[in-house]
């Protein structure tokens, strides 16, 4: 597949490369890093939003589509080769499209490695090779014997999730979910059962940059999600009551860690780019994320990993913290992936960038 890729690379005209994603999830962040670094750029969005990217004014070229599987069609990607354009994965990409053998366009990353991103079981596999701490997994609800969090396959961002505490209450929850549409019926038996951690979430935005072979916390941040409003409730009216609110993902806070705790971060991020070198050849290109929790002694554990860029790196335009502490200049997660782009192109080095 990357060979094919590769080819497709090869008719590029390497002096009009434009940047393209699809509207959505952190569009905005990418578009305007693009141009920050002088590219063309083109968005591929729902009819409905088009609104939205024109009024913002990162996008050349809008291309309206009925839905994001669209994409595949062969009419827009024949246009986006024609157009020499580089397509930048997102949340999006996951979510909607999941299998990447059919999009024969230039993608910047590693598809190879966000499909064992979406995978659960190869996902688990990466971290435990990369000897990362990580939540107690149960195979089964009769095995439940602490609070667990119950993430079901697609439900990304969140949605659905539910704390159980045995095997009768992992049932009378996933009814409860089913019945509120929350979830599906044959989602269940494939539910990842994880011990809940309680703690403190963060969630780290990497840079592996293939140039300079140098690991980068470009941001950080933590979700604002609707089970933070339980806190606005106050305990008596929660037990009498049946309020359920689930973990879906609304928005993010900009954070900054104790600096003591930055050591843990990176030695997790680099043995997460080690390994990722063994299993998906050439490895990590570009954005990461490692979404953890630190709990009550300050140890970090990982419960997922993102293998392109988060939407919680929109909280870091035009910068944060550690990407101006690292650069000295305005920069974010989709100026940083343009600026890789660039340089890569100065030094004849765009092939190391791409599948
Ligand atoms: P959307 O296009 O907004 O539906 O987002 C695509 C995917 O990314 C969905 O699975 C979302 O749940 C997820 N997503 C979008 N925004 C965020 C966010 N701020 N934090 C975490 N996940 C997100
Ligand atoms: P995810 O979609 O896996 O990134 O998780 C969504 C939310 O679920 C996070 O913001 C966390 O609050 C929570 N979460 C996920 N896994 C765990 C865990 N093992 N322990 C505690 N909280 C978790």
């Amino acid at each position: 597949m990357r060979e094919k890729i590769l080819k497709i690379l090869k008719n590029y005209k390497i002096d009009k490369i434009k940047i393209g994603t699809l509207g959505s999830h952190s569009a905005l962040n990418i578009l305007r890093g693009a141009k920050d670094e002088g590219f063309d750029t083109v968005c591929i969005c729902k009819k409905e939003d088009k609104k939205i990217y024109e009024n913002f004014g990162v996008a050349d070229k809008v291309i309206e589509v009925e839905d994001f599987k669209m994409l595949l069609d062969r009419d827009v990607q024949e246009y986006l080769r024609k157009e020499n354009v580089i397509l930048i994965p997102h949340g999006s990409f996951n979510a909607y499209i999941g299998k990447f053998d059919e999009l024969l366009v230039p993608i910047f990353g590693n598809r190879e490695l966000m499909e064992w991103e979406i995978d659960r079981e190869k996902q688990r596999i990466w971290l435990e090779r990369a000897r990362v701490r990580m939540p107690k997994r149960f195979s089964r609800p009769e095995e439940i014997d602490r609070v667990c969090i119950v993430k079901f396959m697609g439900a990304r961002g969140g949605r659905g999730y539910f704390l159980a505490k045995d095997a009768k209450d992992f049932y009378d929850k996933a009814k409860k979910f089913v019945e509120m549409g929350l979830a599906r019926l044959e989602d269940l038996s494939s539910a990842e059962i994880q011990e809940y951690v309680v703690g403190a979430t963060v969630y780290f935005s990497f840079f592996y940059s293939p140039i300079n072979e140098r690991i980068e916390l470009i941001s950080i941040d933590r979700r604002y999600e609707v089970v933070d409003a339980l806190g606005k409730v106050p305990a008596e009216i929660q037990l009498g009551s049946e309020i359920y609110p689930t973990y879906t993902v609304i928005g993010n806070f900009p954070l900054v860690l104790r600096e003591s705790l930055l050591r843990q971060a990176f030695e997790f991020a680099e043995r997460i780019v080690e390994v990722s070198k063994e299993i998906a050849y050439p490895g990590m290109v570009g954005p990461f994320c490692v979404e953890s929790v630190f709990n009550n002694n300050a140890e970090m554990i990982v419960f997922e990993i993102s293998a392109r860029i988060v939407a919680g790196t929109n909280v870091g335009i035009p910068f944060s913290p550690y990407s101006y502490i690292l650069f000295g200049e305005f920069m974010y997660m989709g100026r940083r992936i343009a600026r890789e782009i660039k340089v890569a192109l100065e030094k004849g080095m765009l092939e190391d960038l791409i599948y």
